[in-house]
């Protein structure tokens, strides 16, 4: 969750030297051909020029073949660059374009941000290429509103357009290091043409508006999972919030079950974080595919409300889903946050991949959304000493690539599968406000308009609406 008192960016820098032009112009020196030099001893020796260039050529192309020696398996940081150099790390939630947008009011190009420079936060293009990553999926959030009800209108669907917007020009103004991608096979060509996928999440369904028709235009415009609540209830579900204040789980509201309906018919993946465990337990009996938890741990390990618990991590191995690991201080350690360290972000993966399996973990930071992360995972550059310890607590390389990224590869790709049906179903459903004096254009609205104030059509929670949030 992000915060707003800390100040993340820091003041403009000057740009990097670009230290691979001297190189270049050197190599094309060396590369010149001799000057002043007579050319008629060639034709007088050439099979001994030929045999001699063949030799001089092919010796140091055998001394250059890549070693074929075996990593020695307690060479973890070996094993590490090895494992992440051909699997693409995708980590399942970063809220720096929150930052850009409440620090700098979404002004990327007026010379304040340099994101080649060393930022105060957690996040610069410096620090993600040290952690070797090979993909973020860019979280757009927008706080939920205190004392607004569902039925309210709110501006937080226009906030979440400027902050994908925000997010969409971000990843374009730096197009030799990001690479926009809304399909897992994008995600691997950005990774093997050494770019970094670069994918939006929304961290809220209050961010939709309550509205099945706005989910459709976020797919429309990028978005690729949606948080099913954040840290307040919605027209969809219960937050995890809502329990801890004290208040009634009712999981999932029958609205919510068109939701997870629409979002499996889209092809938009389903976030379980921030939920409620009755939440959880209701979408794993309704969706038809996979989900996720973009950030999240093992209630087992840590009783935070937000964690899945264990009947949550084993129906997450029935649905193929995936639970990506979260590195938020107060979620790892309660009683004492500031002592939270990477060995307590270890200990959720492990429960995770003993109780769900390696094909259902992964990794979902939260970097540059809070300010208070582990001792060992300080910034984006430490994913490969996160992957090492897993090493070192005895998972092999096949298990540390599935949590890198392939895990979330797959189920992005099983989500995927169904598109074909995606323009199948068009029921339009949505929240409406009906007012009697407007110039309906159906007569059984201004009927029904006559005896409600304030209607909702298609949507049949009465409780609900009634209720301030
Ligand atoms: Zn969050």
């Amino acid at each position: 969750m992000p915060v707003k008192s800390e100040p993340e960016v820091e003041q403009a820098k000057p740009p990097l030297m670009d230290t691979s032009r001297p190189a270049l112009q050197s190599q094309a020196v060396i590369l010149s051909p001799p000057q002043g030099r007579p050319v008629t001893w060639i034709k007088r020796w050439p099979l001994t020029i030929i045999a001699f260039a063949i030799g001089a050529i092919s010796l140091p192309l055998s001394m250059w073949q890549p070693s074929k020696t075996p990593i020695d398996p307690l060479d973890y940081t070996a094993r590490t660059k090895h494992v992440l150099s051909t699997t693409p790390l995708i980590d399942g939630h970063n809220d720096l374009p929150h930052l850009i947008r409440i620090e700098l009011y979404g002004k990327m190009c007026d010379g304040t941000f340099n994101f080649n420079d060393k930022l105060l936060g957690h996040t610069d293009v410096q620090r993600m290429r040290k952690g070797q990553m090979g993909g973020q999926f860019w979280s757009v959030f927008v706080e939920c509103e205190e004392e607004v009800g569902i039925d309210d209108p709110t501006w937080i669907v226009r906030d979440t357009l400027e902050q994908i917007d925000i997010a969409r020009r971000f990843i374009e103004e730096y197009p030799s290091v990001f690479q926009y991608c809304d399909t897992p096979r994008c995600a691997r060509e950005a990774h093997k043409a050494g770019r970094i996928a670069s994918m939006i999440g929304i961290e809220g369904g209050h961010q939709v508006g309550n509205s099945l028709g706005a989910i459709r235009q976020m797919y429309d415009l990028g978005a690729r999972y949606i948080t099913t609540t954040h840290n307040c209830d919605n027209a969809f579900a219960t937050a995890a919030s809502t329990v801890a204040a004290g208040r009634e789980d009712k999981g999932l509201t029958p609205f919510g079950h068109e939701y997870v309906k629409e979002m499996n018919r889209l092809g938009m993946m389903i976030d379980l974080s921030h939920v409620s465990h009755q939440t959880m337990r209701d979408v794993l009996s309704v969706t038809q595919a996979p989900v996720i938890f973009s950030h999240s741990g093992a209630y087992s390990v840590q009783k935070h409300l937000r964690h899945a618990p264990d009947d949550v991590l084993r129906g997450i191995k029935a649905n193929g889903g995936i639970v990506m690991a979260v590195f938020v201080n107060r979620f790892l350690n309660m009683k004492h946050p500031e002592e939270a360290t990477i060995h307590d972000v270890v200990d959720h993966i492990m429960h995770i991949a003993e109780v769900a399996g390696w094909k259902h973990v992964g990794v979902g930071s939260d970097f540059s959304g809070t300010p208070a992360v582990p001792i060992g995972l300080e910034d984006v550059s430490k994913y490969p000493d996160l992957v090492a310890l897993l090493m070192e607590r005895g998972a092999t390389d096949e298990q540390v690539r599935m949590f890198a990224g392939e895990n979330l590869l797959r189920v992005w790709a099983d989500i995927e599968r169904d598109e074909g049906k995606r323009f199948k179903q068009q029921a339009i459903k949505g929240w409406a406000t009906g007012f009697a004096n407007s110039p309906f254009m159906f007569r059984s609205t201004r009927e029904r308009s006559k005896n409600i104030k304030r209607i909702a059509h298609n949507f049949n929670y009465p409780k609900l609406l009634s209720r301030k949030l």
